[in-house]
């Protein structure tokens, strides 16, 4: 069996679950890889009970881009340095559709642009100055594997459904003419209604 080219892992890639986001962000650090949804429990907790076994085994593929960048508040004023960190997380979550009641694969395309600050007090202000951009309180232990996945079940539909059902509602079944065909074929009329068959249980005994 032949070894699978991995590229070779770099010294300056995060650990996802205890990032030193600013340090990242400063220095305009970037990642790239694979979540298993396994490691996932909140994605695990909404995966459709009757998904596929191999459900667990799927992965999310991310990038993650850290930038700064330096800010004059007003002109003549020192810059502030502000730091971001642009996330992608592609996959795809087991879910089961509210029409068909069956399961289906829910592709998961996220795409956001944070801007990590210190404290509380600084996210609440950088997000009155700009509502356009989302804001994070970074730390030195900064869980990236958890913004993650926040981001997946952010973007789960709040309504799961196929695009298209596999199964057609009988009344949307065409005939071969590609007429509609009528609600009830002739023959169910035939058919004692079930109400009809208990009735003639009952006399019986
Ligand atoms: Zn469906």
């Amino acid at each position: 069996m032949s070894q699978p080219t991995q590229p070779a892992a770099s010294a300056a890639a995060p650990d996802l679950r205890e990032t030193d986001l600013f340090a990242f962000c400063r220095k305009g650090g970037s990642a790239a890889g694979d979540l298993a949804v396994r490691d996932l429990p909140r994605i695990l907790a909404e995966t459709a009970a009757d998904a596929p076994a191999s459900a667990r085994d799927e992965v999310f593929h991310y990038t993650l881009t850290g930038f700064a960048h330096d800010e004059a508040a007003e002109p003549g004023a020192p810059a502030t340095q502000r730091l971001y960190v642009d996330v992608t997380v592609t996959g795809q979550v087991w879910l089961d559709c509210q029409r068909c009641l069956g399961v289906y694969a829910e592709p998961i395309a996220t795409d956001m642009r944070f801007e990590v600050v210190a404290t509380e007090e600084a996210a609440e202000e950088a997000s009155m100055e700009d509502d356009e951009v989302d804001v994070i309180v970074g730390s030195k232990k900064f869980s990236m594997l958890e913004l993650m996945e926040d981001e997946v079940l952010l973007a789960l539909p709040t309504a799961p459904k196929h695009v298209v059902c596999p199964t057609v509602h009988e009344s949307l079944v065409t005939g071969a003419d590609g007429e509609v065909e009528p609600e009830a074929p002739p023959e169910e009329e035939k058919r004692p209604s079930p109400f009809a068959a208990l009735a003639g249980l009952k006399t019986k005994h």
